[in-house]
């Protein structure tokens, strides 16, 4: 409870400062992030709403038990046969909204109701108020985060004992979102095996391709561990890998270890894209390198600060991000070698530690 009432009162001074009278978040990362607890999302209206004045929700009779015993906030309930429309207004009323705030995830409906019982001058995303907020991970989200990290390379380990020639992708995969489960995963987020010439795709959604001789093969894994990701992605290569595949492989090694190193306080963004790029461009595979370096991951599995070209935030203790340089090579193969890491007061922590060496199955 004192940790979301920390986040709700940082909220609120955000909110003055930014002239927002009211904050409405449905129920995704944010209100996980706000409440450390999010009630099951449906199309049945559920908000929280900050304002200066009060914070309190408007959710569905139906779930209303179960948000009472995770948070001591006001509830405004609605029957199914009453519709939202009715506690939606009790619990604005009395509120001059000239400038809302609505949380770019939450369902289209509900902001339309919204609209129905404010008449905003004005509406924007409160993703510039909270991201800030939540890129700075606490020591306790850090934990949390090393642990789902963990968990990953426990996962990664049986994916790559589960490859072996004649295997499908799919199989692989599901290898992969089995292992996760019984290791106690809430969900698994993605399970992306791509074999072959596959690998060329780096969004490539596991089929029924059959891992065979002279396949590079890209695992790349992650899933909820008590509300955090991870993500992590490796490399097998069935049977004996030629030269070419074996230099490009320690080009992305080599950039995946510069990126890391390049990880501190006081950086900005962009300069762990530039020593990513930087060896992979003066070894020739600059214009295959098709992506930004990285993401941020928390709550959510893409979120700020984004590792990218003209991003010029500053790095700060406690974000954490991905460091994931790719080649792609239309036809051929893909390689990515991805890890999460932190920035810590000093320097930089690898949250995922599963060995980067290429494994290679005969
Ligand atoms: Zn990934
Ligand atoms: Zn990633």
């Amino acid at each position: 409870m004192t940790k979301s009432k920390n986040r709700l009162t940082r909220l609120q001074a955000l909110m003055a400062a930014a002239g927002v009278d009211l904050v409405a978040i449905g129920p995704t990362a944010n209100m996980r992030y706000l409440l450390g607890y999010v009630p099951h999302p449906d199309e049945r209206l559920c908000l929280l709403l900050v304002s200066a004045e009060r914070v309190n929700m408007v959710v569905p009779t139906l779930n209303a038990g179960d948000v009472a015993a995770h948070t001591d906030l006001p509830l405004e309930r609605w029957p199914d046969a009453d519709g939202p429309l009715p506690a939606l207004q009790r619990a604005v009323s009395g509120l001059s909204v000239k400038r809302l705030a609505m949380d770019g995830t939450m369902r289209a409906d509900f902001l339309l109701s919204l609209l129905n019982a404010t008449t905003p001058a004005e509406t924007i995303t409160v993703e510039g108020l909270l991201a800030p907020l939540r890129a700075r991970k606490s020591a306790e989200e850090i934990e949390a985060l090393a642990l789902a990290a963990a968990q990953a390379g426990r996962v990664m380990q049986a994916a790559m004992d589960a490859c072996r020639p004649g295997l499908s992708e799919a199989e692989v995969a599901w290898t992969v979102e089995e292992t996760f489960r019984k290791d106690g995963a809430e969900a698994v987020t993605f399970s992306l095996v791509a074999s072959g010439p596959n690998g060329a795709f780096p969004h490539h959604h596991s089929g029924p391709r059959r891992l065979q001789a002279g396949d590079a093969v890209i695992i790349d894994i992650g899933a909820t561990l008590n509300g955090y990701q991870s993500d992590i992605t490796r490399m097998v290569f069935i049977g004996e890998p030629p030269a070419d595949f074996l230099r490009a492989y320690e080009a992305v090694l080599t950039a995946n270890e510069r990126g890391r190193a390049a990880v501190r306080p006081g950086a900005m963004a962009q300069e762990v894209d530039q020593a990513t790029r930087g060896v992979l461009e003066s070894a020739g595979y600059g214009d295959i390198f098709i992506h930004r370096t990285g993401h941020g991951l928390g709550l959510e599995i893409h979120e700020a600060p984004y590792i990218m070209a003209g991003n010029e935030q500053i790095l700060e203790e406690g974000m954490v991000f991905s460091v994931e340089p790719g080649v792609y090579l239309p036809g051929q193969f893909g390689i990515r070698i991805e890890d999460i890491v932190a920035v810590t007061a000093t320097g930089v922590r690898t949250l995922t530690d599963f060995d980067r060496q290429l494994v290679v199955k005969k």
